[in-house]
């Protein structure tokens, strides 16, 4: 069966880095017989340029049609002035929504290779392999009312609100739980039920989902202290699963543990697995066109793709094995390198 998966370079050092993990989808393609067929798309500022908008209508009905889409990074301060409904990020924002892509997961995988550059001290962090798992489409991000309005005594007071129903929470339970029979079969959720009642009940779902997998071990986190944990000592985690906001800032934190937020992939995915992946950073425009941008991060959310959309976990390996190789033969891009390296970059 052919697997239809559509390419969005985007803007900034993402045509760069997308090149780059073409050509090792197309090699693994060809050796694994995969099947793949890739087409091409504009999303964010380079859709803006072409179309006027950053999701042509072209754009999402294509991304509906393909299995898995892989996407390099949008926006850039050409695009800085533009109104909020072209902002590249909407493109973005509304293939997220379009596709219900509610679970993201964010690896923060160490390179033993890389260790030198983790904010943490070696042995804190060496052999470091979490998933973090987002629930990505809901949350205080979405909850309705929001706003900001004028007090009878005149003065204005900013209002969100944090919601998550039952089914919202169960699905992202059950991502997270499947996902933890593959790894270590642990599972940390992180909540705030001492003080907000929306995760009281996001603790309640967690434990009746729980018992669907047995296998699996359950514990809670208040996020305050997941926060702390993960910089003192993140090897207790294997899988953390929590809601759009807590999954937001405390991915971030993990990235900063493996050292370059030029290795760290991720994936989006909707309920049956179908997905979009994309490294963790952004476009880049400071390094853009200057052939000098890491492009594994992407190259290991292709990998990503073949694992959890196309469940080709032996061609998911031979791509993660080939960026150790890489890194094992001391060529280094820019934010990675360091004495002794060799210096390499995507012109070569
Ligand atoms: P966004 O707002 O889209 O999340 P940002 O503007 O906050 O992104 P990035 O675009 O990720 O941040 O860039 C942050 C820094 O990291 C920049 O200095 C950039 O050059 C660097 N950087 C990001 N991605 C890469 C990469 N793949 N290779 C090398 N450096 C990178
Ligand atoms: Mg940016």
């Amino acid at each position: 069966m052919t697997k239809k998966v559509l390419v969005l370079p985007g803007d900034g050092i993402g045509p760069e880095i997308i090149a780059e993990a073409v050509k090792v989808l197309n090699v693994v393609n060809q050796r694994f017989d995969l099947g793949i067929e890739l087409s091409e798309g504009l999303l964010g500022g380079a859709a803006v340029d072409a179309t006027g908008l950053p999701l042509p209508e072209s754009t999402l009905e294509a991304a509906k049609q393909a299995d898995a889409i892989l996407l390099g990074a949008v926006g850039g301060p050409k695009w800085d002035k533009v109104e909020t409904a072209k902002r590249p990020e909407r493109g973005l924002l509304g293939i997220r929504s379009g596709l219900k892509l509610f679970a993201n997961l964010r690896p923060a995988i160490l390179y033993p290779q890389l260790a030198h550059a983790s904010t943490l001290k070696p042995e804190v962090v060496s052999g470091l392999d979490i998933l973090i798992v987002r629930e990505l489409t809901g949350g205080i991000y979405f909850g309705q009312p929001r706003g900001i309005r004028t007090l009878e005594n005149g003065e204005k007071e900013g209002f969100n609100t944090y919601v998550y129903s039952e089914s919202e929470i169960r699905r992202i339970a059950h991502v997270a739980f499947s996902l933890a029979r593959q790894r270590s079969s642990r599972v940390c959720s992180i909540d705030k039920s001492n003080v907000l009642e929306v995760t009281v009940l996001w603790r309640d779902v967690m434990e009746e989902v729980a018992k669907e997998y047995p296998d699996v071990e359950l514990s809670h986190m208040y996020v305050d202290n997941a926060a702390m944990q993960l910089v003192r000592a993140p090897k207790q985690f294997d899988v953390l699963v929590t809601g759009n906001m807590f999954g937001d800032i405390l991915s971030d934190e993990a990235a900063m543990l493996t050292g370059s937020i030029g290795m760290l992939p991720s994936a989006s995915l909707d309920i049956n697995n179908k997905g979009m992946y994309e490294p963790c950073h952004g476009s880049a425009p400071d390094i853009a066109g200057q052939g000098i941008a890491n492009p594994l991060a992407t190259i290991l959310s292709a990998a990503m793709m073949l694992r959890y959309t196309f469940n080709e976990g032996s061609a998911a390996d031979a791509i993660e094995k080939a960026v150790s190789d890489v890194l094992d033969q001391n060529l280094r891009t820019a934010d990675i390198w360091s004495e002794g390296m060799q210096k390499v970059g995507t012109q070569a």
